[in-house]
């Protein structure tokens, strides 16, 4: 099956410059989305934790924690998750940015999967990876739908296991 059909490809948003990834029509038809669902859950093998990316992560991240049977923890931006969290500050081209996680929601050595649909410039992976390991997790692997190859993001993730489902 090529995903990649199933991905709509949109110039100039949310601003110009940017060549948006829109997910709507693969997730708009089941037998795809259910193969996606399967094809990402193969990679996750041997976790103990799906984590998922605000937001279009928790789509994917969420329905590969149900077919696996796993626990499922959001990774959201800052001021979205209530109660103690821990956080991590990190730096894209021209900001900064805070993801946040619910503090005692991954156990020490637990194994995580990180799932999100694009891979873009890694910074926010990069950022979840040191959020979650300062939880005492251990990332078993990184799973994204598509990655935007000529943006060279699994650089920052070196080190890690990182699979994409489209390469653009
Ligand atoms: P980055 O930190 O640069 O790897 O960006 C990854 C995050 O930004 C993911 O959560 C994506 O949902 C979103 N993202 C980045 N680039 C795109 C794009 N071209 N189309 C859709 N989403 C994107």
């Amino acid at each position: 099956m090529n995903l990649s059909d199933y991905i709509h490809t949109i110039p100039d948003f949310p601003t110009p410059w940017i060549a948006f990834k829109d997910i709507s029509p693969l997730l708009a038809n089941p037998d795809v989305f259910v193969y996606t669902i399967n094809e990402m859950a193969k990679k996750c093998t041997d976790t103990d934790l799906i984590v998922g990316l605000d937001a279009r992560g928790f789509i994917f991240g969420a329905a590969v924690a149900f077919a696996l049977h796993k626990p499922f923890v959001m990774v959201r931006k800052k001021g979205k998750l209530p109660w103690e969290i821990v956080s991590m500050d990190y730096d894209l081209e021209y900001w900064s940015n805070t993801i946040c996680i619910q503090k005692n929601s991954i156990h020490q050595w637990q194994n995580v999967a990180i799932i999100d649909d694009v891979l873009a410039t890694g910074g926010t992976a990069q950022a979840t990876c040191r959020l979650i390991e300062q939880c005492w997790g251990v990332i078993n692997s990184l799973v994204f739908l598509m990655e935007l190859e000529f943006l060279a993001g699994r650089k920052k993730l070196a080190g890690y296991k990182v699979s994409s489902m489209i390469a653009f």
